[in-house]
This record gives C-alpha cells, sequence and structure tokens, in this order.
C-alpha cells in the first residue's frame, strides 16, 4: 500500500514507518520538523523493502498536503504528527489546539479531497480522564472524560472522525478509521537505528535513563499522595515496536465503513518509583530523587484493558517484560546520548 505517515521524523511515527518499509510498502512521511528529526528519516532510509518519501510541511497547509496524497496515491494515512505532553498542554493549550485540532480537521479536509479511504489515528488513554475505579484495566467502553487538554485534543480527534465518517455514509463513498488509544508507549527500535529524542524530555523513562546516564541532576516525583499502594501514578508501558505492529494489523483489517477504537497496552502498570527501580537494575547506575508535587492533569491509574484488539485481530503485546523494554531504550541512550543530534 502507498502510506502517508503524519509525524514520521518522530518517536513513534518512524518507527511505524521503519515497519511499514521493511513490510514492502511505499511510505509518504509528512512531518513539520517541529519536534521531529530528519535524521530519522535518513536512517530509515536505506531499508530494504519499499520506497520512502519525505516532505517537511505542516499539516495546516492543505493544498500541500492535498497535493502529496494526490502525486502519491494514497489511500491510508497513520496519523502521528501531534503534541504529546500533558503537562505542556495544560500550560499552553492553544498550542495544543492548533497543533492537534486545527491540524487534524485541515488534513482531514486534504484527505476528503483527495480521496483516502482509510484513516489510522494516534489517539491516548488519556481521552479517559480519571476512569472510575471498577473500570480499571480500562475498556474501549470506558466514558471518555479528559482532564488535560492535551486528552481533550485526542478526544475531538475521535470526535471529527466520527462525524466525517458519518457524513462519508450518507454520501455513500468509502471511509473507514480506527482510533487506537495508547497507553505509555516506552522502549526503542532493538536494532539500535531508531530512538526517543524529545526537547525538552519529559517522558518518565526516557528522563530517569538520562538520569542513569548522569545527564541530568537525578528524577523528580510529580506526587507520592495518590491512592496507589506506592503513592505514585500507575501507567501501562508498551513498546513502541509492538505498538507500530498493531498499526499494521489495525490498517490490514480495516473495511469500507468500519469505525474501529482499540485501546493498546500491555495490561500491565507499573508505578513511578517501580519505573525507577527498573531503570537502578538495568543500568546498575544509581542517581538522586526528588519528591515533588503533582503534576497537573495526571490521573492515578491508567492500564489497559486489550481484550478487544487480541479478540478482533489477534494482536497482544509480545514484549512485556518491563526491563527488556528498558533495556531497548538504555541501549539507544548510551550509543546516542545526544539523541539525533550526536
Ligand atoms: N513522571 C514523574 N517524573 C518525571 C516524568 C513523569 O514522576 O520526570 C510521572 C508523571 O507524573 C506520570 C508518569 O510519570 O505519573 C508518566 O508520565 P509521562 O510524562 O511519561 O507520561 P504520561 O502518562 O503523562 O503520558
Amino acid at each position: 500500500m502507498n502510506v502517508l505517515v503524519t509525524g514520521g521524523a518522530g518517536y513513534i511515527g518512524s518507527h511505524a514507518a521503519q515497519r511499514l518499509l521493511r513490510d514492502g510498502h511505499t511510505v509518504v512521511v509528512v512531518d513539520s520538523l517541529l519536534r521531529g528529526h530528519e535524521r530519522a528519516i535518513d536512517r530509515i532510509r536505506p531499508q530494504s523493502g519499499g520506497r520512502l518519501v519525505f516532505a517537511k510541511l505542516d499539516l495546516n497547509e492543505r493544498a500541500g498536503i492535498e497535493r502529496l496524497i494526490r502525486e502519491h496515491g494514497v489511500a491510508t494515512v497513520m496519523h502521528f504528527a501531534a503534541l504529546a505532553a500533558v503537562g505542556e498542554s495544560v500550560e499552553n493549550p492553544m498550542l495544543y489546539y492548533r497543533n492537534n485540532t486545527c491540524a487534524m480537521v485541515s488534513l482531514l479536509e486534504a484527505c476528503l479531497a483527495a480521496g483516502v479511504e482509510r484513516f489510522v489515528f494516534s489517539s491516548s488513554c488519556a481521552t479517559y480522564g480519571v476512569p472510575p475505579e471498577r473500570m480499571i484495566p480500562i475498556p474501549e467502553h470506558c466514558p471518555q472524560c479528559p482532564i488535560s487538554p492535551y486528552g481533550e485534543t485526542k478526544l475531538q480527534g475521535e470526535r471529527i472522525l466520527r462525524d466525517v465518517a458519518e457524513a462519508c455514509r450518507r454520501s455513500g463513498r468509502d471511509f473507514s478509521y480506527a482510533a487506537l488509544r495508547y497507553f505509555n508507549v516506552a522502549g526503542c527500535d532493538r536494532s539500535g537505528l531508531l530512538g526517543e529524542d524529545h526537547t525538552p524530555e519529559t517522558h518518565l523513562i526516557p528522563v530517569v535513563l538520562q538520569a542513569a546516564l548522569g545527564r541530568r541532576d537525578g528524577v523528580s516525583v510529580f506526587g507520592t499522595d495518590y491512592p496507589t499502594p506506592d503513592g505514585t501514578c500507575i501507567r501501562d508501558y508498551l513498546h513502541v515496536e509492538d505498538l507500530a505492529d498493531a498499526h499494521v494489523k489495525v490498517m490490514e483489517a480495516l473495511r469500507p465503513g468500519d469505525e474501529r477504537a482499540y485501546n493498546l497496552g500491555i495490561g500491565t502498570g507499573y508505578s513511578v518509583r517501580q519505573i525507577i527501580e527498573a531503570v537502578r537494575e538495568v543500568t546498575g547506575a544509581d542517581f538522586k530523587v526528588r519528591e515533588q508535587a503533582r503534576r497537573p492533569g495526571d490521573p492515578p491509574r491508567l492500564f489497559a484493558d486489550a481484550s478487544r484488539i487480541h479478540a478482533e485481530l489477534g494482536w497482544s503485546a509480545r514484549i512485556t517484560d518491563l526491563r527488556e523494554i528498558i533495556d531497548s531504550a538504555w541501549r539507544w541512550f548510551r550509543q546516542n546520548p545526544k539523541g539525533y543530534g550526536g
């Protein structure tokens, strides 16, 4: 297939693009490089299998995106491009509404004008907000009530897709979509080419690994008074290669008129303290840990009931050992201490 991968120079998008190329697909990456890295594209370019095209373009440039889709005969879009830091979204919500919601509207206009038939959307467990206790692990029918602007933009993306799909159905045109609600994505490509490189880095595992490398002065634990066994937040960390695999399975399964939503996680939750301990074990390094106030926008406990995608598509995470997940990221950080810039 010819697949447009938005945000393909970013952390998750580049891993998905690599997987698609290895499977022999033609991959058209569009990335504004606001947070993405052209070097990630350079690293996957020699991949045997498919063909790679890269365009530096903002999704709000609707006409340019439409031209790109037409020029390369794209019928499937994987939409990864987005800002994804919960804390930043609380501090600067308009940045998130512009980059996530407005960009998605523009992208979908281009898709509809150019006849795209399948759309795979990177949604998030942040759309669930604080789920009721009886709904953890979280199934897809859990009420979606986000508590951060980031989560709100992802829910808006899902709602926009639902309405677009309805309009397409009424006018008799083929359109299908899947909203993939990621839990926390972690780890790096085990062949060592690709990794996680955010500036500033705010996600827990890379932050702790940077502390282990001595590249930052210890780690802050945001909140130790949550209603969890050790007082710190619990999350479900899914390996990025398993996530890419889920995208491929979903893309292959989509049929005209389908509207799907799947939770993607390993189904086990780890606390912030457990992550810090696991990083100490994997790296053998010690570093300072500071207990700090809660970070706004953080729900206490999020982990997935991912049984729907297993039942319908046979997907489940294969890399479920936390140490293996952390080890894959550790290898990237050791070999690329300055990320793509080093
Ligand atoms: N966290 C932390 N210290 C950090 C970064 C994150 O204690 O330096 C906590 C954060 O408050 C949350 C969890 O780790 O409870 C996961 O945060 P992350 O930003 O990695 O992902 P999110 O769950 O926000 O998508």
